[in-house]
């Protein structure tokens, strides 16, 4: 059965269409509501636009007149437009209440939300968490960055179904009544502070996740982190916490040896095929989410035998000849890289360069312990190459990434990893870095 659409308003502005916009704007008029549409790149030639049109919204294209907002109950915002646009001070001046898309979504479905949020990890702990949930039969589907739109899967859910959610500090400022009935909280790390100026209004933001939670729901969250294990303190929910570093008796935790949730072992550390400390706090709050789901360890087990990672990020991608190739096309900065160095202990080959933002790369020095050898590309190589000379390690110049594959693998001896982790973006030689870590693994299917 579904839930009674329980949206306790009337007259919408829908500002920003996108993918997230359009879909909320199709259901909010689908269900009888007056819808606003405001956007400023969509023309009246959009088909998405006629459409809307078509099913009774009023649109407004190409600039935000202020007395749009005139009987306006609510906007349903894009996470994208940032909140000091006179508009949105208007709405706010006006106590028009701001939300985003997933507040829809969790106003539609009874099935359970699980929502995922944090700095890093949240496409990896997703999709383990979705992976897991799967592979044990269960009714989950995954909505949000890496599926569809959370409002389209939120509307053709039963009640025992469960959605897994992605979901990013700019969607969680947006919420009055979101609550998900697990909230993962992975990290905070001082990103994107340029949107939200400071790491306080960042953090609550992420803090968000729980602020509608009670006791019947689970906050599973990282106990490594001071300053998220103090603000779970004041959450309502069952806190569930993991740790790399000591025993959580209530929540997931290692010795190195082996994974534990609560007091019993769930997998062997050297059974799993992700590789990273990072990963490992990936894994724990999957393991976590699927413990509390009542996923077997039989379905844990298979799962981290056989996942290889989400695509571009520290993927596993195909041994040969006892070398092991890893593509992390997605390291798109420096931190990345570093991140994807320090998941090795064996012989590294590193193939990095991208486009050229103007920055140095001195900071990953310290981190070229394990490389013995380094391959270049794109509009970087020349500073990258003054870093190799610096940290005194071998290189070469190459044009292309498959050019780069041939020449590592010339290099490479058994047991030596050959790590794509470019420490920059593609754009420089290629339109996404999706097709740079594609054209990385099809070369390494050619040895
Ligand atoms: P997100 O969806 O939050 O961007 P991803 O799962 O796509 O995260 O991972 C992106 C990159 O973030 C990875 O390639 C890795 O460099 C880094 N990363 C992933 N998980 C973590 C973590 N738990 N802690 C720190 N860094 C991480």
């Amino acid at each position: 059965m579904k839930k009674q659409f329980d949206f306790p308003y009337e007259n919408i502005l829908v500002l920003g269409l996108a993918k997230s916009g359009t879909a909320a704007a199709k259901f909010l008029l689908e269900n009888g509501k007056n819808v606003c549409i405001n956007d400023l790149q969509a023309t009246e030639n959009d088909v998405m636009i006629q459409e809307l049109t078509k099913m009774g919204a009023k649109v407004v294209l190409g600039s935000h007149p202020l007395d749009i907002l005139n009987n306006v109950d609510i906007i349903v915002k894009n996470p994208g437009i940032p909140y000091h646009i006179p508009l949105l001070k208007e709405a706010m001046e006006r106590k028009i209440p701001i939300v985003t898309e997933i507040e829809i979504a969790s106003s539609i479905t009874e099935g359970a939300i699980i929502g995922i949020t944090g700095s890093n990890g949240k496409t990896t702990t997703s999709t383990l968490i979705y992976q897991m949930l799967k592979h044990d039969q269960q009714a989950v589907k995954i909505a949000g960055n890496i599926g569809v739109v959370a409002t389209e899967v939120a509307k053709d859910m039963t009640k025992d179904e469960k959605m897994v959610l992605e979901l990013s500090s700019f969607q969680l400022l947006g919420i009055e009544s979101f609550r998900p009935h697990m909230a993962v909280l992975l990290n905070i790390y001082e990103a994107h502070l340029d949107y939200h100026h400071s790491i306080e209004h960042y953090e609550q933001a992420k803090f968000n996740i729980f602020k509608n939670q009670e006791q019947t729901d689970y906050l599973i969250y990282n106990a490594d982190q001071e300053r998220i294990a103090t603000a779970a303190k004041l959450s309502n929910a069952t806190l569930v916490p993991f740790s790399t570093k000591q025993k959580e008796v209530s929540g997931a935790w290692t010795d190195k040896e082996y994974i534990y949730f609560k007091n019993e072992k769930v997998i062997a550390i050297d059974e799993i095929v992700l590789v990273g400390e990072h990963n490992l706090e990936n894994i724990l709050a999957a393991v976590s989410v699927a413990k509390l789901n009542d996923v077997s360890n039989e379905s844990i087990q298979y799962l981290l035998k056989h996942f290889t990672g989400v695509e571009h990020r520290l993927q596993f991608v195909r041994k040969v000849n006892e070398r092991l190739f890893y593509n992390d096309s997605k390291a798109t900065n420096i931190l990345a890289t570093e991140v994807a160095l320090k998941a090795f202990n064996q012989p590294t080959i590193l193939l990095a360069g991208g486009l050229d933002r103007g920055t140095e790369f001195d900071e990953i020095i310290p981190f070229l312990k394990n490389v013995k050898h380094m391959i270049l590309f794109g509009q970087t190589k020349e500073k990258l190459k003054m870093i190799a000379e610096k940290a005194e390690k071998s290189f070469e110049l190459v044009e292309t990434v498959a050019e780069a594959v041939d020449q590592a693998y010339k290099h490479s001896a058994n047991g030596d990893v050959i790590l794509l982790s470019p420490a920059c973006a593609s754009w420089d030689q290629f339109k996404t870095f999706e097709d740079r870590g594609n054209m990385f693994i099809q070369a390494v299917h050619k040895l």
